[in-house]
Order: structure tokens, then C-alpha cells, then sequence
């Protein structure tokens, strides 16, 4: 039995076997190959394999954001019919007898290093292509994806890092447990495991030798135990027995008021990544959906899901919450959720970066798409559309005309919506300042205190080593949150908080003080606010 630590990132119990998963960047591996000729075909193979993955994108993308947009693809096919990337493929294979995956990978590298020195920024930009384009014939090559599809028991899953979309496309039952090496207490994969209920260790020395180990991951304690003793898995047990029984308890809030001794009433929301977690806001009794980072159904996606696809995934939220406030924040794509088909720029800061609002008022098509998709569903229940990362109110109008656009083109469709609330986020230190201003264009405010905190204090959310600096207590924090409260109130629209913070229990009795009217958070705290609550005078 041995013991490692880790930083807790949801404090729950779980025993399994360790899966080990080794990302598909790190196998790729240099073999020696008999029949060069033979490899070669194999390369060509899987070459006309991604040229057809490319048309087919292509086309899609299409009719989602137009030509302009959508041209990318096609710069990419050409790319790998281009001469002197191929011939340098052929030339390693033929003498160096190496692996069709390495000579990929190897030309990558080096066309990579040839484009980003040029002069010119169209050859700059090319270079993350060809690193693309490199990386889906690899994929190919081996056959692999990163689907989790191989991952059929329920396991502890260690890695050395994980990226949202890879956590946001696991299947909930079959994680135990996640521990990694490297990853940010703030990260949206930290989010994601709070928000699937899975007890999760980061900064963990992993080994791969654990493979298939049984082992205990225990989120209370921050600690990943391999090979445990009878007597600890007893001890365990004995915990985990006990977790039931609170859990147990505080599922007596279930149909109760959530409301202070003295009458003041605060709705208790839910966060939500995918339509599959509408299933928890429910069995926790949520009295609506605060906040539905639909940007997951983009990460999740190999492609751009279309209109149709969103709007399906959009009314079956509306329609499982019964009318119960569906908040739904438009695409917040950018800093540590990246989508490889979108083809962003790698950035200095990304954080202060090319993300959210700022990348759909740059790409129109994009935007009125998922908004056409977010209009058609709200027929079916109570939707409100939420603009995130928001810094002006310039901002807000010209999301606000685009979305009345959309409502005119749907109008003369003759296609059926309900008038929606608008929304937006307050996360940035500058809506803060101009909540006064922002308050009299919109419905309502919903704080994302998980930015907020990292724009107000300078500190990277990303950064693991940044975790024990990054205080969402801090005394500029809370002050933003009253004064947004206050703009809020003055103005006479309502205001939650769905960030991480709503959750912290040592701070409940703050917010209501301050007269918090919502509060968003991942469906398993949703009870334990709700007793706080009820206990406050
Ligand atoms: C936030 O910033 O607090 C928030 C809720 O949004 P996200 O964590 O997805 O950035
Ligand atoms: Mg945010």
C-alpha cells in the first residue's frame, strides 16, 4: 500500500481500478519498418482517409459560418497533397525505415519550424495547420480517438493532464475518480469534475505503473492510495457508509422553500455542461438551470454542431425542466476550452484573449446560428440567453441587434419562439465598474466570480502554481459582487452568482446578506445551501 498527495478538487470517495491513459501526442513512437514501399501506401491510406474527414468538415462548415470561414478546411486538404511535404514523408520512410506516424510527425515538426520563422503572417499562421493536419493523419493512422470509448468498467482515470474537451466527452458512470499531474483548482476540467460529482486529485506524482492497480482516491483527504490494505478498504468503507447517511440527510431539503428564518428568499440553480445533467439539477431538486456553458456541446464535437443538433440538445433542457428558468450562455470558447476545428491562433494570453462574445461578434454566422438554435427552443419551456465575458455596453447592443435580427428572420419563417430574457455575465472588473450602465440594457446579472476573481487579482486561473494565491474571498472581490448587487437592484433587475463561489458555504450568509437573488452551482451542493439557507436569521 502506498499513499500520494494531491490537491482536492471535490471532496468525495471512491475505489476502482486505475486506468492509465497515455494522450495520443505521446505515442507517437519511432519503429523501424521492413517494406518502405508497403508503409508508404499505408500513409496514403490514411492521407485520403483525412481528405475526406476535410471535405466532409468542410462542406458542414459550409452552411454553419460561411465560405470565408469554412475555407480553412479546404487550405488544409491542399495541404496534404502539397509536394514537398509529401516527398519529405516518402524520403524518411524510404531511407530512414522509419514508421509512416514518425515521418508525419517528424515533417510536421519541421515544416512547423520553416513556416513560423517566415515573414509573412498568411506562412506564420499556416504553421499551427500543418501541426494539424499532421496530428488527424497520426490519428488515423493509429486508429485512435480520444472518446474514452475504450474505457468500458467504471475506473480511476489517471493522466497526465486533461483538456475539458476530453473530460466533457467521458462517460460519468464509468469514472471513479480523476487524478492528474498537472491541472489548476479553477480549471474548467475542475469545474467539470464538480459538476459530474467525481472525486478528483491534481498535482499527483502519477506513475503508469499503476495501471489496473486497485486504488482509492479520497477527495477529502486529498489523497490517491494504491494497492490499499483490507484494513484501510475497511476504513474506507466505513466513510463512504457514512457519506451516504449525510447525503441521505440532506436530501430532507428536497420540496423545502429555500428562504432565511426571516423570509428572505434565494433561488438555488443549477450549473450545467451537458443535456445529460439535467438528470442531477433534478434529483437535487434545482429550481432552475443557472447556467449552461454550452460551449461543451462545441467541445465535445469533432465538428461544428449545426443548428439543428443545438436546438435539439436546447429544447430537451427546456422541456426535462418543465418550465422551470433555463439559462443558457452562448459560446464561451477560447483561454482553456479550445476547439481544434475552430482553428484559433495560439496566444500569449489567452485568457485576456480571442474568447467568448468577443469571437461571435467577430463571426456572425457562427453566433446567429446557435442564437436561431437558442430562439427555436425556447418554445418549448423558459429560456434566457446569457452573453458571457462582457466589457461594454456596446457589447451587449450589438449582441442585443443581432439577436433581434434573428428573431426577424425567424419571425418571416414563420417559426415558432417565446420572448427570452437576456442576460449577461458580469466576470470582468470592467463590467463591474459600468454595472450601473449595463444594468438598464438587460434582465438580469449572473457573476462569474471564477474570472472575476482572476481579472481582479491578476492571477491566472490556469496556472497550478498560482492556486494557493487565487482568493475569491478577497476583500476586492466581494466588493465587486456588492456593487454589481447594488447596480443590480438600483436598476431593478434581478442578479445571481454561478460561479464557483456560490457554492462556499462560508460565505452564504454574505451574499444573502448583501441580497443575493440566485445562486447557480453544481447540482450536489444544491441541498447543503439549501439548510445554510433555512438556518440563516
Ligand atoms: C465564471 O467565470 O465564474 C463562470 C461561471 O464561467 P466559466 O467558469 O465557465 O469561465
Ligand atoms: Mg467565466
Amino acid at each position: 500500500m502506498e499513499t500520494f498527495v494531491g490537491k482536492s478538487i471535490f471532496q468525495k470517495l471512491n475505489v476502482g481500478p486505475i486506468f492509465y491513459f497515455e494522450k495520443q501526442e505521446n505515442l507517437v513512437k519511432r519503429e523501424t519498418i521492413e517494406d518502405p514501399e508497403q508503409e508508404i501506401l499505408r500513409f496514403q491510406t490514411a492521407q485520403k482517409e483525412a481528405i475526406s474527414q476535410l471535405e466532409e468538415i468542410y462542406e458542414k462548415a459550409k452552411l454553419e459560418v460561411g465560405e470565408l470561414s469554412a475555407s480553412i478546411f479546404q487550405v488544409h486538404s491542399m495541404m496534404l497533397l502539397d509536394e514537398d511535404f509529401l516527398d519529405s514523408i516518402y524520403h524518411m520512410i524510404r531511407e530512414n525505415h522509419v514508421n509512416a506516424e514518425f515521418a508525419t510527425g517528424k515533417t510536421a515538426e519541421n515544416f512547423y519550424t520553416m513556416f513560423s520563422e517566415m515573414d509573412d503572417e498568411y506562412m506564420q499562421a499556416r504553421a499551427v495547420d500543418v501541426k494539424d493536419i499532421a496530428e488527424r493523419v497520426i490519428s488515423i493512422l493509429q486508429n485512435k480517438g480520444t472518446d474514452f470509448s475504450f474505457v468500458t468498467e467504471p475506473v480511476i482515470l489517471v493522466a497526465e493532464d486533461l483538456a475539458p474537451s476530453e473530460t466533457v466527452q467521458m462517460d460519468k458512470s464509468k469514472i471513479l475518480g480523476i487524478v492528474t499531474r498537472h491541472g489548476a483548482a479553477n480549471s474548467h476540467t475542475a469545474i467539470l469534475a464538480r459538476m459530474m460529482n467525481i472525486p478528483a486529485l491534481f498535482g499527483v506524482d502519477i506513475q503508469k505503473s499503476w495501471h489496473n492497480h486497485l486504488a482509492v482516491v479520497d477527495g477529502y483527504e486529498g489523497r490517491l492510495t494504491i494497492d490499499p490494505s483490507e484494513e484501510y478498504l475497511s476504513k474506507v468503507e466505513i466513510k463512504r457508509q457514512e457519506e451516504e447517511q449525510k447525503k441521505k440527510l440532506l436530501s430532507e431539503m428536497k420540496g423545502l422553500e429555500t428562504i432565511t428564518k426571516s423570509g428572505q428568499k434565494v433561488h438555488l440553480y443549477a450549473n450545467i455542461g451537458r443535456v445529460s445533467d439535467v438528470a442531477q439539477a433534478l434529483l437535487n431538486d434545482a429550481e432552475g438551470i443557472g447556467l449552461f456553458r454550452s460551449e461543451f456541446l462545441y467541445l465535445e464535437a469533432s465538428d461544428y454542431p449545426t443548428e439543428e443538433e443545438q436546438f435539439q440538445a436546447y429544447k430537451r433542457v427546456a422541456e426535462n425542466m418543465g418550465g422551470k428558468r433555463v439559462i443558457i450562455r452562448t459560446l464561451d470558447i477560447g483561454a482553456d476550452k479550445q476547439v481544434d476545428y475552430f482553428h484559433l491562433d495560439k496566444e500569449e494570453n489567452p485568457a485576456l484573449g480571442y474568447r467568448a462574445i468577443r469571437i461571435c461578434l467577430e463571426n456572425i454566422p457562427l453566433f446567429k446560428t446557435q442564437l436561431r438554435a437558442l430562439l427555436r427552443a425556447s418554445a418549448f419551456g423558459t429560456v434566457a440567453i446569457m452573453f458571457p465575458m462582457i466589457i461594454s455596453v456596446e457589447e451587449v447592443r450589438r449582441a442585443k441587434e443581432i439577436l433581434e435580427a434573428v428573431k426577424t428572420e425567424l419571425k418571416n419563417l414563420r417559426i415558432k419562439y417565446k420572448d427570452v430574457e437576456v442576460g449577461i455575465m458580469i466576470e470582468t472588473p470592467a463590467a463591474v465598474l459600468i454595472s450601473m450602465e449595463l444594468a438598464k440594457e438587460v434582465d438580469f446579472f449572473s457573476i462569474g466570480t471564477n474570472d472575476l476573481t482572476q481579472y481582479l487579482l491578476a492571477l491566472d486561473r490556469q496556472n497550478p502554481k498560482l492556486d494557493s494565491f487565487y482568493n475569491p474571498h478577497h476583500k476586492a472581490v466581494l466588493t465587486a459582487i456588492e456593487m454589481t448587487v447594488k447596480s443590480a437592484h438600483e436598476q431593478g433587475i434581478w442578479v445571481g452568482i454561478c460561479g464557483e463561489l456560490g457554492s462556499d458555504l462560508a460565505l452564504t450568509e454574505t451574499f444573502v446578506k448583501m441580497g443575493i437573488d440566485e445562486l447557480s452551482v453544481s447540482p450536489s451542493f444544491i441541498y447543503a445551501l439549501r439548510e445554510k439557507i433555512r438556518n440563516i436569521d
